[in-house]
């Protein structure tokens, strides 16, 4: 099963992903989670990308692009996956399109997890990240039983630096404009599906289940 997530920051895809690979047994691939690791361990691609996330703003195409081709060319990545935050530009789902053609793997679906935007700022403002593990809680309705420690692995839980109100705003913004042209992108490929993003955080997972795509 070859599926990619698409939603405004803050749409849920994180969670929605942690719900489908309990089920599935895919590589599960975050562009978001790949640079924050290279963020945290200091490295070249770290070091370039971060301060277009720290600005909310996007990371350039052709470093995505690059970093994509080596991750999907991985073994883990043939027998199915799930990207959550890639593609986010047209011109990284032309590439995207090459390259899974290349490796013979077509793509099953495409999820659009809807949501308005009221709804993401509140959810943001209020999300709080595993530094260590990157589970998920909320201030509000699912803080961790001890207060700033996670309760998987003991981890200190914070907020991300671009989870503060004028990022988020400014991620919001990039997202209307250079992501959302995907939605008619892959609508015209027959591969869009819509999913409601604003309740239960197992929504995708159930659409994949009516699906039956299979493993
Ligand atoms: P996320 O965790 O998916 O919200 O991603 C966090 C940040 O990483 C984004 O605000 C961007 O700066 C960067 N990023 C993640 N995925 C991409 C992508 N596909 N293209 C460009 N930048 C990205």
């Amino acid at each position: 099963m070859r599926v990619i997530l698409i939603g405004p920051p803050g749409a849920g895809k994180g969670t929605q992903s942690e719900r489908i690979m309990a089920e599935y047994p895919l590589a599960h691939i975050s562009t978001g989670d790949i640079l924050r690791e290279n963020v945290k361990n200091g490295t070249e691609l770290g070091k370039s990308a971060k301060s277009f996330m720290d600005a909310g703003k996007l990371v350039p195409d052709d470093v995505i692009i690059r970093m994509m081709k080596e991750r999907l060319a991985k073994d883990d990545a043939r027998k199915g996956f799930l990207l959550d935050g890639f593609p986010r530009t047209t011109p990284q789902a032309e590439a995207l399109g090459t390259l899974l053609k290349e490796l013979s793997l077509p793509l099953d679906a495409v999820l659009l997890l809807e949501i308005s935007d009221d709804e993401v700022v509140n959810r943001l403002c209020n999300r709080r990240v595993c530094s260590s593990c990157g589970a998920i809680y909320n201030a509000l309705s699912h803080p961790p039983k001890k207060d700033r420690v996670c309760d998987e692995c003991g981890g200190e839980v914070t907020q991300r630096d671009d989870d503060k109100e004028t990022v988020i705003r400014s991620r919001l913004s990039v997202y209307h404009e250079q992501t959302s042209p995907l939605i008619s992108y892959y609508d015209g490929k027959g591969l869009l599906h819509r999913v409601g993003a604003a309740g239960a955080p197992d929504t995708a997972l159930l659409y994949i289940e009516t699906m039956k795509l299979g493993v």
